[in-house]
């Protein structure tokens, strides 16, 4: 499904760019050895803005669990409806959550806990995002 593109902020560039070299980053405080998601301007556990760094991650996960969206107030998604949104851990990080519409899973038929990998799509030209699909 089409999804609208990031609005980009100075503190989550580094997210998108990685995504635009296909690779998946988290930010990681080294001043309290701290995984973060989503990218924010400080480290929510300390506070820290001097020492967020980006850290790459593999591309595996697990369904944590989904809802259906029937009214999003999202206004490019509405032609979409309804469509899934589920919870994906990190295979190794699994405090490190993700969503994702699981594109190929029809609403309501996910399967919870089932395996999940990282896949790219381009939502405008020059510009990639992170999304998520079942390990067949
Ligand atoms: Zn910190």
């Amino acid at each position: 499904m089409p999804k609208p593109a990031p609005a980009i902020e100075e503190h989550d560039r580094g997210f998108w760019e990685a995504a635009n070299q296909r690779r998946l980053v988290v930010q990681n405080c080294t001043a309290c050895m701290r995984l973060q998601m989503p990218p924010a301007p400080s480290c929510a556990a300390c506070g820290s803005t001097h020492h967020l760094e980006w850290k790459e991650v593999r591309g595996r996960g697990r369904i944590e669990g989904y809802c259906v969206q029937h009214d999003t107030r999202v206004a490019a998604l509405k032609a979409e409806q309804p469509f899934n949104t589920a919870v994906v851990e990190l295979a190794e990080h699994p405090e490190i959550k993700f969503f994702s519409h699981l594109p190929g899973v029809p609403p309501a038929k996910v399967p919870v806990g089932a395996e999940v990998e990282l896949v790219f799509q381009e939502v405008e030209p020059g510009q990639l995002i992170p999304e998520w699909q079942l390990v067949r």
